[in-house]
């Protein structure tokens, strides 16, 4: 029935699997029929404190009585928590952020400040990288069946290829406002960059008077086992871009803004939704249950010992196990849509990132039960025959 009525109704636009989800917990999900999931989409990486956190849901309660809109011509109390608690858990010197509303809103709103910033257009982005459907946003992202329907997009981007500091060397000159980088691709297969590649990239920057862009959009709020993946090289970008779990589920995106971004004009930029007090005090609250349960330690914790048993598994059909925290990704020899059907029939809901990459991102909350299941039916599956 839900599934009819959506068919009849939906744009089209996303590619979907015969399942209506239609209550989750912590990381499990129900579909209609009332069978339970083990979720690791997780809402694409979104879920980060579980599904229904009852901490996010209390203060979403709360607030939707008290004040839900507030465009940012005024101030608000739970923004003013938000910005507070931002600056407080960022790299040191992002003390300031535009707020909006999705991570492609962030990627553009970063984008838009370097070049004001730098009065310069180039962007350099990463081959695999994903950065958004805006057309900013897409303009940096790779993917040509993405890019190529939508052609001509902006000017001034080019890409090099990720985890090649030569290459970036390369293409990095006085016309370059910024290098935008995942420290982790996400869509792009599930990449962690090498040591010393982000430091590497900063110091191109810095020779050239451009601007870092870090998109953590996928890798930030603990995710990759730190609050932000650059933090495991202690590198500080100029400008860093979140979105996805940053309020527990409810649409939000930042771009955080370092000392090398003057004040910005007032009214170059702007939107009517972003800064609502609804999703901020969402995000206070999801800030607030990452930190006091260490869920940065336990993604560290859980993904060390879920790469681990994945790399056990035995399988002509793996070609590489990688990841960082609880941002897994398994690179197979052959296409992952039948393993993901496989896996669901199982139990258990994964993600492709590309067509040979089965991709896991379990809210940081899964216990350890859940994820040895998660390993058990993925042995099942990419073992058979
Ligand atoms: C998901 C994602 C985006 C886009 O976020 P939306 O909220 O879908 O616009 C941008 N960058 C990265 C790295 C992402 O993973």
């Amino acid at each position: 029935m839900v599934i009819e009525l959506e068919k009849r109704h939906t744009s089209g636009v996303y590619p979907k699997r015969d399942l209506a989800i239609v209550r989750g917990r912590g990381a499990r999900v129900w579909d209609a029929s009332g069978r339970e999931y083990i979720d690791c989409v997780g809402g694409h990486g979104v879920a980060i404190v579980g599904h229904c956190n009852p901490e996010v849901a209390e203060a979403i309660r709360k607030q939707a009585g008290d004040l839900v809109t507030c465009p940012e011509v005024f101030y608000n109390d739970r923004r003013a928590e938000l910005l507070t608690r931002l600056a407080e858990i960022a790299p040191p010197g992002l003390d300031r952020a535009f707020l909006c509303n999705s991570g492609a809103e962030a990627v553009e709103g970063a984008i838009k400040f370097a070049r004001l910033a730098t009065g310069r257009p180039g962007i350099v982005a990463a081959m695999r990288g994903f950065h958004g459907r805006t057309f900013g946003a897409l303009s940096a992202t790779w993917e040509e069946r993405y890019r190529k329907p939508f052609e001509p997009l902006v000017p001034g981007f080019s890409h090099v290829p990720y985890d090649n500091l030569d290459r970036l060397a390369e293409a990095v000159g006085p016309d370059t406002a910024a290098v935008l980088l995942e420290p982790v691709q996400g869509e792009g297969g599930v990449r962690p960059a090498s040591p010393g590649y982000l430091q590497g990239a900063l110091e191109i920057c810095r020779r050239h008077g451009a601007l870092l862009i870090l998109d953590e959009v996928q890798t930030g709020l603990g995710r990759t086992g730190r609050m932000f993946a650059c933090e495991h090289e202690g590198v500080v970008p100029d400008l860093m871009c979140l979105g996805k779990g940053l309020a527990g589920g409810v649409p939000i995106g930042a771009a955080l803004l370092g000392p090398r971004i003057p004040p910005l004009p007032q009214g170059v930029h702007g939107s009517t939704f972003g800064g609502n007090p609804l999703a901020c005090a969402a995000a206070v609250a999801a800030i607030g249950f990452i930190q006091r349960e260490d869920l940065c330690g336990r993604a560290a914790r859980l993904g060390t010992w879920f790469i681990e048993q994945l790399r056990a598994l035995s399988s002509p059909r793996i070609r590489e196990v990688r990841g960082l925290g609880l941002m897994v990704g398994i690179e197979l020899r052959e296409k992952v849509q039948p393993y993901l059907l496989a896996l669901q029939e199982r139990g258990v809901l994964a993600l492709p990132a590309g067509a040979t990459v089965l991709r896991f991102l379990p809210p940081l909350v899964i216990d350890e039960r859940d994820l040895a299941r998660v390993v058990e039916a993925t042995a099942e599956v990419l073992t058979v025959r």
